[in-house]
């Protein structure tokens, strides 16, 4: 372990700023922003870093940052934060419920925020005391919702220079002051997919003068993910379930189309990239047996999130610093998508889960509800994790200076 304890020193910085760090998430709370709108929470967070002497530069639609913290030799560390609120309805009866009709931070990204602004103000004081072996870049995210927030970023060089990545969610299972790790993949893809099919209609007492259109949808709903579940690496879980299936309108009459809709979800990044041309390809196979025309739609969503094993080890190390050794727990990969992912398809980095349980009301609340709270305690529980992850990727990513230089 290299480094130096920064419990004292993170001790007294929150001991100032937790209450504003409160504040400043009931505000936000208080004024969601759906993704790519979030113009005021952008300036709330630009003010708040540049009155400590940080020059964050806005993205060009004006929503999401990206701010260097120190300079220099060293490693390039970047920690990222979504800022987007969901398009749904506050149900809660708090004092800082949202303000804005239909609009909620129902998925912890206010809490997100806070916590990297936090920190961003830590590490300020830390890179002014000339204590930042290296530079951490901030990056507050638009619309992960969307998603495409991070495409948004790589595309205006977010991540060039950057050796290695960090993010955190809210998780109301786990108690606040606990972290949820896991190595590999750690939310999953979730990809769309609409078939249609078409082929001479006519009588049914004449199948087989017609394509006999129902009898071969049918043929391709229970072929292609049997078939899929043989063709694919069985630990990837690549699924393809159906939601809905639409053809015909008379008991007696086979139909010219039919269409049917469905999700793909897969554990497995390599399984993920090939899965549209494999699943095209069965369905050629599987309506050209039964001479039916098939066309697909294949809508792409997120890839999984697959945590890089050496970022993980450092996450850990960090949450055992800063919160103690009981602090990390297990966690498993989840079937929701995160647009983090797409980050780590081209940098290392790793993806943790912070606890907002709040142990004393045993109320266990679901992201995406419009009831969604936190335990506001998780805000400095995140600003010490966050800040104690930089410093040690940093210390751990930093060259080891021969012992003749320090003559
Ligand atoms: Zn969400
Ligand atoms: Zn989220």
């Amino acid at each position: 372990m290299r480094g130096r304890e920064l419990r004292g020193e993170l001790d007294a910085f929150l001991a100032g700023t937790e209450k504003d760090l409160v504040a400043f998430r009931r505000d936000l709370h208080m004024h969601p922003e759906l993704a790519f709108a979030e113009y005021r929470t952008t300036q709330r967070i630009a003010e708040r870093l540049s009155a400590v002497g940080l020059v964050p530069s806005v993205l060009p639609r004006g929503t999401g940052l990206i701010c260097d913290v120190g300079s220099g030799d060293g490693p390039t560390i970047a920690l990222r934060a979504d800022i987007d609120a969901l398009p749904l309805q506050d149900e809660k009866d708090v004092s800082y419920r949202s303000t804005v009709p239909g609009a909620c931070h129902a998925c912890g990204h206010d809490v997100h925020t806070t916590i990297l602004l936090g920190t961003s103000l830590f590490l300020a004081q830390q890179a002014a005391a000339g204590l930042l072996p290296g530079r951490v870049r901030l990056i507050f995210q638009p619309a992960e919702e969307l998603p495409g927030g991070a495409l948004e970023v790589m595309a205006h060089g977010g991540i060039s220079g950057v050796d290695r990545i960090f993010g955190l969610h809210c998780d109301p299972r786990v108690d606040v002051g606990q972290i949820g790790l896991k190595s590999g993949p750690i939310t999953s893809a979730c990809d769309r997919l609409l078939i249609r099919v078409s082929g001479p209609g006519g009588h049914t007492a004449r199948p087989h003068l017609t394509a006999d259109l129902v009898f071969a949808l049918a043929k391709i709903l229970t072929e292609l993910p049997a078939a899929l579940s043989r063709r694919v690496d069985p630990r990837s879980s690549l699924s393809l379930v159906w939601g809905r299936v639409e053809a015909g309108s008379a008991a007696n009459a086979i139909p010219d189309d039919g269409v049917a809709e469905g999700t793909v979800r897969c554990l497995d990044e390599n399984a993920w990239h090939a899965a549209p041309d494999l699943i095209k390809a069965l369905l050629e196979s599987v309506a050209g047996a039964y001479g039916v025309e098939a066309t697909m739609e294949y809508n792409r969503g997120v890839p999984p999130v697959v945590n890089d094993e050496v970022s993980v080890e450092m996450l850990a190390e960090a949450a055992e610093r800063a919160l103690g050794g009981s602090s990390v727990v297990p966690t498993q990969q989840s079937l929701g998508g995160e647009d983090f992912a797409w980050y780590l398809e081209s940098i290392p980095g790793a993806f943790a889960r912070l606890g907002t349980r709040s142990p004393d009301n045993g109320v266990t609340y679901d992201i995406h509800q419009g009831t969604f709270d936190v335990d506001e305690a998780a805000i400095a529980t995140g600003v010490r994790f966050m800040s104690t992850t930089a410093l040690t990727a940093l210390w751990e990513g930093a060259p080891i200076r021969p012992v003749s230089s320090l003559a």
